[in-house]
């Protein structure tokens, strides 16, 4: 299957940040838990390059040089002269504030839906010069054009530097990295001094290191990781990563097809109470961002945070084979799936227990109820209500594996086996699975109408959802329920 070639951030856990304060007295204190899941509604679905352009030579030549400066130097070489470079949307008119454009005689122009180069003349070209500066802010709810490493590397989203098609789609571009000297350029399984004409092997835009570090390969992943993170954080990431990726693997049935990078900055900074977990995943790829001085010691929150996180990026890697197919589907069925394929997945590790289990669940519950007060689920990205769809999600997740007595992790296989031979799944993809899966449709009809009703008292739906799933997992949170039409 072709992916797409756009920059919709799938399994994009940026804004997702978890930040918790620490009280000074006692350990456990107010936590604050913010979602988001980007929402780029201006940028329609884009046709990838096609197969036979990877066999064409480029239309458009990228180089990106890392300078001494932490900025890079990124040349466009055009096979024929163009009028403009377009590129897609962008957060707060980054490009303007961090792109100097170093050929004389060019401007920049934001527009409503990206930004685009052009000479001040009007006039073709085929040659301009840019550098690019990391940000001093971080983009929310999209990858980081360039992420700062430890020890002056960077790590790039090629995405944000790929110029697009007046049909939004990505042009046949090819891309050289030329690392400082000393540095070595790693992009999954690669790491060399220079990449030369290098188009990513998944066929979509991808992060690419530019460093010093150097990464750690194993038969699985290849891994790179920032030497300020923590020791135990190191330790504890290159520990528990071969054992997620064996317990995915068997649990999906499928290895992943490239191997995976995984990336891992630690910017901490001083913020004595902050504990913040990022986490970005593209197909094949995840980065994650530590930051908060609450890192630098292995409490029971930052190892459970680092734990329960991580994994959940991992399995976006092998859901990543079966994307939705449009910027219109909820975020929803992955988020939620992603967070409960997790909680399964530490108590098959071995890191939690039925209780800690059963008390995430209650925890997931309790916060989709209280998010669906003030509108249904179906709206809550546009309402700003992030976390209903992680934990609504995780909800539902369950809910439809439970109706069927498998887990969440067996209802995945089923569906990716099921939307890979497609373009990509739509909501009603996941519906038809569900209904065909369980062959009752009263079922569905619950779900749909969980999903898109404004409910009255979202605790009690929770709650007969997933009393309709049948399932003794299913225990009502409080009192047993009321039949609907009692009273
Ligand atoms: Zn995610």
């Amino acid at each position: 299957m072709e992916m797409d070639g756009n920059h919709r951030p799938f399994g994009n856990d940026n804004g997702r940040s978890i930040e918790v304060s620490f009280s000074f007295q006692r350990f456990a204190a107010r936590v604050r838990v913010m979602a988001a899941i980007a929402l780029l509604s201006a940028v329609a679905l884009a046709t990838m390059a096609s197969a036979s352009d990877r066999a064409r030579p480029a239309d458009i030549r990228v180089s990106v040089e890392q300078l001494d400066s932490g900025a890079l130097r990124i040349a466009y070489d055009l096979k024929k002269p163009r009028r403009a470079l377009a590129f897609g949307a962008l957060a707060a008119g980054h490009r303007a504030r961090r792109w100097k454009i170093d050929t004389p005689g060019f401007q920049l122009a934001r527009l409503a839906d990206g930004d685009r180069i052009t000479r001040t003349d009007g006039a073709k070209f085929d040659r301009v010069v840019i550098v690019a500066s990391p940000d001093l802010i971080r983009i929310q709810k999209n990858y980081q054009p360039i992420a700062a490493y430890g020890e002056g590397g960077v790590m790039v989203y090629n995405g944000h530097f790929w110029p697009m098609t007046q049909r939004g789609g990505r042009v046949n571009t090819t891309f050289s990295f030329i690392p400082k000297p000393g540095a070595k350029a790693v992009a999954f399984g690669a790491r060399a001094d220079h990449l030369t004409d290098w188009r990513s092997p998944m066929a979509h835009p991808a992060f690419i290191y530019m460093g010093p570090l150097d990464p750690v390969e194993t038969r699985d992943v290849m891994a790179v990781v920032d030497a300020a993170a923590p020791e135990w954080v190191r330790d504890e990431f290159y520990t528990l990563t071969p054992r997620i990726f064996a317990h995915l693997a068997s649990e999906f049935d499928f290895s992943l097809a490239v191997k995976p990078n995984l990336f891992l900055a630690a910017p901490l900074g001083r913020e004595e109470g902050r504990l913040s977990y990022s986490g970005d995943a593209l197909p094949a790829q995840f980065q994650i961002t530590l930051e908060g001085a609450a890192w630098r010691e292995p409490s029971p929150k930052a190892l459970g945070i680092f734990r329960r996180s991580t994994i959940h990026e991992a399995v976006h890697l092998w859901q990543a084979a079966a994307r939705p197919g449009s910027d219109e589907v909820a975020g929803w069925i992955h988020e939620g799936a992603a967070d409960a394929i997790a909680a399964e997945t530490l108590v098959a590790l071995g890191l939690w227990d039925a209780a800690a289990y059963a008390a995430d669940f209650d925890r997931a519950r309790g916060e989709c109820a209280n998010a669906l007060q003030g509108g249904s689920l179906a709206t809550a990205e546009a309402r700003g209500r992030f976390r209903a769809l992680y934990a609504c999600g995780h909800v539902i997740a369950a809910a439809v594996s439970w109706a069927e007595e498998e887990t969440v992790s067996d209802f995945w296989k089923g569906f990716i086996a099921e939307a890979k031979t497609s373009d990509g799944y739509t909501e009603e993809d996941f519906y038809d699975f569900v209904a065909k899966r369980s062959g009752e449709s009263e079922f569905v009809d619950a779900l749909r109408y969980f999903v898109r009703t404004p409910l009255a008292n979202p605790t009690r739906e929770v709650a007969r959802l997933l009393a309709a799933t049948g399932s003794p997992l299913a225990h009502p949170l409080d009192a047993p329920l009321e039949p609907l039409d009692a009273r």
